[in-house]
């Protein structure tokens, strides 16, 4: 092979190799989801690579004017887009920009690149355009999860911070008022555990979209989570008004919801209100008092609607204080037991006594339980608190039981619900008898009707196992609950306990002596024991003696008293 046919051939072969990379390139570039131009302006040549079909309907090739791809783009952006894709007019360099495509679900980012010489002429020129749609796509989604609840699409708690936070600065310039509705639905745990987890967010979204409406430029709507709902409302006055929205609100409240099991709920809710400035400045802590006084609401008989009132934060505020302290007593034995006698009306013998707890705080205030037994209720700390007064309560009466001997005296114990439901209950008990043996029939469970609520069948098996050890019980603060007679019949109870605010008035008020009366004897015909508390004076125990009450407590006998004291009384009793 000569020279010249060796170069040919290897000429062949470059030339080849150079046509299947071209090929290649221009395979991975039809297939992207991108489109290139490049210009040479000294040869005024364009060359179109990629996917321009993917964008521009044709491959556009041989189209140096790219004037015809402005009709793809919609008409306030055209300038725009246009200005860009002729950057050497501007003389700059580079530049980014996005543009959605016209009639089509298309999201584009432009990129321009020029190149010039040293007397600043354009000599190359790239447009890149991308399909960003994707990306678009999922930052949309992730900015909507950032911003709104999914299940109501109305904003997030977050979200709601933010805006509240510019309306309040609105107002702050303005001169001007921001209310907060704090909504709590009632009772909807009891909805969610009856019905399930699904119905209950199909509940909260259709509550949502009822409170959808609300909103406007004037009111946000935000749910925040579970059952929680948050409305805050610009200069509130004329239609928009708090008393106005409260009541359209629970207007449209009144008609039922219909969930996909087929099945009809009302609802209810409460609302706590705050106002911007006069409570707070701050956004988080207008937010807080709202939720604070809604609480108050909640317990309330004022139609479920409570206005910021600075007492009702100072209680709150207090019960925070005491939730502290309570758990530094329950380490460092801050509690100490008294017990109150009780007696048969008939003979005035003893016939037990009453646990009862005090505690003493660091110093050395005796603080009642009625303060801080619904604080370590509501907290949990009863659980631990109410092992203690087991534990110490059973000690103390073995002891004077192994000292005295007497007989037919029973010991009282206050039980709280969240203490009786829990799943240690009956094995600390039993245990804690055994440790001073002492015989199950001589304690007395005093239980309030609250035990039963949510799960009676439950709580009615629990007792009767409790009762077949020889366990007594008493029914606490009676004629202030649920008492339905049907109910009583199918519970294992021993005393029915009458509730004081009866004893208050069963000498001044007719009704509430017939009450009492027609209580005593319901008792008797169902076989329960009574006895009255709270009794002060003569007077009434005369009238409880007279209707057939069988026991009595109270100050007319004995108040509560310390350890020494009760024992003084129970070494008398053989
Ligand atoms: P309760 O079980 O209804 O207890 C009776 C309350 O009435 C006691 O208040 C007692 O001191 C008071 N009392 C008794 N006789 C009279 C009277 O003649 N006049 C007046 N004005 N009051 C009388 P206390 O000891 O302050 O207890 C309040 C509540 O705290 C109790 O109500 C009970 O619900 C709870 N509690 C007390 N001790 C315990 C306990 O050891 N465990 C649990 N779980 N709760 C307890
Ligand atoms: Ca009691
Ligand atoms: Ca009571």
């Amino acid at each position: 092979m000569n020279e010249t046919s060796y170069r040919l051939s290897q000429l062949e072969a470059m030339n080849s190799r150079l046509k299947s990379d071209e090929n290649m390139y221009k395979m991975i570039l039809n297939t992207s989801r991108n489109a290139l131009l490049y210009h040479c302006f000294p040869e005024n040549r364009t060359v179109h690579l990629g996917n321009w079909s993917h964008f521009f309907g044709s491959d556009c090739s041989g189209n140096t004017d790219l004037h015809s791809t402005l009709d793809y783009i919609e008409e306030d952006e055209r300038i725009r887009v246009y200005d860009c894709m002729v950057l050497e007019k501007t003389k700059k360099e580079s530049n980014i920009i996005d543009f959605k495509l016209k009639d089509r679900n298309l999201w584009v980012e432009l990129e321009v690149n020029v190149i010039y010489d040293d007397n600043g002429e354009p000599v190359e020129k790239v447009l890149r355009f991308k399909d960003t749609t994707k990306f678009k796509e999922q930052n949309d989604e992730l900015a909507y999860l950032a911003y709104y609840d999914t299940y109501t699409g109305l904003y997030n708690r977050n979200y709601f911070i933010i805006k509240l936070r510019e309306m309040m600065k609105k107002a702050e310039r303005e001169n001007c008022v921001v209310s907060i509705l704090f909504i709590d639905v009632d009772n909807f745990r009891r909805i969610n555990d009856g019905m399930g987890m699904l119905m209950g967010d199909e509940l909260v979204q259709q509550i949502g979209e009822r409170f959808r409406d609300f909103s406007s430029d004037n009111i946000l709507v935000s749910h925040f989570n579970s059952d929680i709902f948050c409305m805050a409302i610009y200069d509130p006055c004329g239609s928009r008004s708090v008393e106005n929205v409260i009541s359209n609100l629970k207007t449209k409240l009144l008609d039922s919801f219909i969930l996909s099991n087929g099945k009809e709920v009302t609802i209810t809710v409460s609302i706590g209100v705050a106002e911007y400035p006069e409570c707070t400045k701050d956004a988080l802590e207008l937010i807080n008092c709202a939720e604070i006084v809604m609480f108050k609401a909640k317990h309330s008989q004022k139609n479920g609607v409570q206005y910021y009132d600075s007492p009702i934060i100072q209680e709150f505020i207090d019960k925070i204080n005491i939730e502290h302290k309570l758990e530094k007593a329950l380490r460092e034995q801050g509690f100490f037991m008294c017990y109150q006698p009780q007696y048969s009306t008939e003979d005035k013998k003893l016939r037990g006594v009453e646990a009862l707890v005090r505690w003493k705080d660091e110093d050395g205030k005796v603080i009642s339980p009625a303060t801080f037994i619904p604080v370590a209720e509501k907290n949990g700390s009863i659980l631990q608190l109410g092992d203690w007064i087991l534990e110490k309560s059973i000690s103390d009466f073995s002891k004077w039981l192994n000292r005295y001997h007497f007989n037919d005296i029973t010991l009282a114990i206050n039980i709280s619900a969240l203490q009786f439901k829990n799943k240690d209950f009956v094995k600390t008990l039993v245990q804690v008898l055994k440790r001073y043996d002492m015989p199950p029939s001589m304690i007395e469970l005093e239980i309030t009707e609250s035990v039963f609520i949510d799960d009676m069948n439950d709580v009615i098996e629990k007792m009767n196992i409790l009762k077949d050890m020889g366990f007594r019980f008493s029914m606490d603060d009676f004629g202030t609950g649920f008492s339905s007679l049907s109910y009583l019949r199918r519970l294992p109870i021993d005393t029915l306990k009458i509730d004081k605010s009866f004893i208050d008035s069963v000498v001044t008020d007719n009704s509430t002596r017939t009450i009492a009366e027609t209580i005593v004897d319901m008792g008797k015909k169902l076989g329960f024991n009574t006895i009255a508390e709270g009794v002060e004076e003569k007077v009434q125990f005369d009238i409880l003696k007279d209707i057939g009450c069988d026991n009595i407590q109270g100050y007319y006998m004995g108040k509560p008293m310390v350890s020494e004291k009760i024992e003084e009384l129970l070494s008398g009793c053989k």
